[in-house]
C-alpha cells in the first residue's frame, strides 16, 4: 500500500524526521487560505498523487502570495497530471499539499528499501539527489552508497556516519542527518515499509537538514497491526477493480493485455500468464482465487475480470486440490450468467471432483471451450479472440 507525500511526512514527523509546516486541501480556496495560515514569504503548491516525477511535469509549484497559491491550484486541481510515472492517462488531482517554502543549498537522496539480495532493509544515500536518480544509479552507481540494515541490531551508528560523510555533510549538519537517516530507519522497521525514501534530503541556506519530499510503501502483509496506516490509504488512487478484489480477498493486478485470467495459485497463474504470451495472446490480468476459494470469490472474480472492457476473452485454468473442480464450475456457470458474458470463454478443469465440474459446465448451456492441457488451453483462447 502506497500513501502520499503529506502523509508520509506526517508519520516521518513522528519519528523524528525534520519536515516543514503544511496543510492539505482539498479546494482552490483551502489552498488560498493555507497560504495566509502559514503566514511565509514563500509556499510550495504540491499535487498529492501516488507518482514521483510531479516537479517536472509541473505538478510543483513555488508560489509568494495567497492569490497565486490560489490560481496555480485551479489550475492542477481536478485535472489528470501526467508523469514519467504515472503512465500516459495520468493521475487526476484531488489533493493538493501547500507547504513553507525551503531555500534550498543542495539535494540529495536517501532512502530505505527491503532488499531481497540482502535479506534486510538497506539504506541507500547519494550526495546528488532532487529529481534525476535514476539516471544517477545507470550512469553513476559509486555515486550511490549502500548500507545493509542489521536484523536485530539496526543501523549501527558507524553506518550513519559513513552515510552522513558520503553525503557530504560536515559538523552540525552531519550529526542532523545522523539523526535524520536513524528516524527513517526507525519508522521503516517499526511500520513495516517496503520502501521510505526521501528525494531530496536536502541542506537549507540555513543550514537546517530536512525531508523536502517523502514517499513511503508498506508491506500488505503487515498492515493487520497498522490500523492507522490504513486509515491513509486513498482509494481514489487504486484500480477500482483491484479494490473489488481485495474485497473478495482475491490476489488480482490489472496489466494491459485482452485474455483474462482465472487461476488458483500464484505459480500457476505466472505459468498461465507466460504460456498464454508464449502462444501469441496477451493477459489482461494476474488472478490468483487463492487455494480454497469458495463459490462467491470465484463469481465475483470472474465479474470483476468481465468489468474490463479491454477483455476479449477468458481463460479458466484450475487444478482442484483443496480447491474443488465442481465449485469453480458453479462459479463461473452463475458468474457467466448473471453478466450475460458475451466474450469467449475457454476452461481447464483437472483435479478433485474434476468429472462432477466437466458435467456441470457441458449442462449449463454456456458457450464454452474446454481443454486438456494448460498448451491446448491457451491455443484455444489465442485462436478464439482472433
Ligand atoms: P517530485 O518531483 O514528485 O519528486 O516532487 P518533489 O517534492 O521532490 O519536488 C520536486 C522539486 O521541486 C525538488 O527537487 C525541488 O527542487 C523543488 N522544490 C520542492 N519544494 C521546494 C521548496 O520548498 N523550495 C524550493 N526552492 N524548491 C522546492
Ligand atoms: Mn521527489
Amino acid at each position: 500500500m502506497n500513501i502520499h507525500e503529506y502523509q508520509a511526512k506526517q508519520l516521518l514527523a513522528k519519528f523524528g524526521v525534520p519536515i516543514s509546516k503544511g496543510i492539505a486541501c482539498k479546494t482552490a480556496d483551502e489552498v488560498g487560505r493555507a497560504f495566509t495560515d502559514l503566514s511565509v514569504p514563500m509556499a510550495v503548491v504540491k499535487v498529492q498523487i501516488h507518482a514521483g516525477g510531479r516537479g517536472k511535469a509541473g505538478g510543483v509549484k513555488l508560489v509568494r502570495s495567497a492569490d497565486e497559491a490560489k490560481k496555480v491550484a485551479q489550475g492542477l486541481l481536478g485535472k489528470a497530471l501526467v508523469t514519467h510515472q504515472t503512465g500516459p492517462e495520468g493521475r487526476v488531482v484531488k489533493t493538493i499539499y501547500v507547504e513553507t517554502g525551503s531555500d534550498i543549498e543542495r539535494e540529495m537522496y536517501l532512502a530505505v528499501v527491503m532488499d531481497r539480495g540482502s535479506q534486510a532493509p538497506v539504506v541507500i544515500a547519494a550526495a546528488e539527489g532532487g529529481m534525476d536518480i535514476e539516471e544517477l544509479a545507470a550512469h553513476k552507481p559509486h555515486a550511490i552508497a549502500r548500507h545493509r540494515v542489521h536484523p536485530v541490531k539496526g543501523l549501527q551508528a558507524f553506518q550513519a556516519r559513513a552515510l552522513t560523510k558520503h553525503l557530504g555533510l560536515k559538523g552540525d549538519q552531519a550529526k542532523a542527518g545522523a539523526k535524520l537517516i536513524a528516524a527513517l530507519v526507525d519508522a521503516f522497521m517499526e511500520l513495516d515499509c517496503s520502501l521510505a525514501e526521501i528525494n531530496p534530503m536536502i541542506v537549507t541556506k540555513q543550514g537546517e537538514v530536512k525531508a523536502l519530499d517523502a514517499k513511503m510503501s508498506f508491506d500488505d502483509n503487515a498492515l493487520f497491526r497498522h490500523k492507522d496506516v490504513v486509515e491513509l490509504r486513498d482509494l481514489n488512487e487504486e484500480d477500482p477493480k483491484e479494490i473489488e478484489a481485495k474485497k473478495f480477498d482475491l490476489n488480482y493486478i490489472a496489466l494491459t493485455g485482452n485474455i483474462g485470467c482465472m487461476v488458483n495459485g500464484a505459480g500457476l497463474a505466472m505459468a498461465t500468464m507466460d504460456v498464454i504470451q508464449l502462444k501469441g495472446g496477451m493477459p489482461a490480468n494476474f488472478l490468483d482465487v487463492g487455494g480454497g476459494a469458495n463459490k462467491t470469490q470465484v463469481t465475483n472474480a470472474f465479474k470483476i475480470l468481465l468489468s474490463d472492457k479491454n477483455v476479449k476473452g477468458i481463460l479458466v485454468n484450475i487444478f482442484g486440490g483443496i480447491m474443488k473442480c465442481d465449485t469453480i464450475a458453479e462459479g463461473v456457470i452463475a458468474a457467466a450468467k448473471e453478466t450475460k458474458m458475451s466474450v469467449p470463454l475457454v476452461v481447464r478443469l483437472e483435479g478433485t471432483n474434476v468429472e462432477l465440474g466437466r458435467k456441470l459446465l457441458q449442462e449449463s448451456g454456456l458457450n464454452l471451450q474446454t481443454a486438456a492441457s494448460l498448451d491446448e488451453a491457451a491455443e484455444k483462447i489465442v485462436e478464439a479472440i482472433r
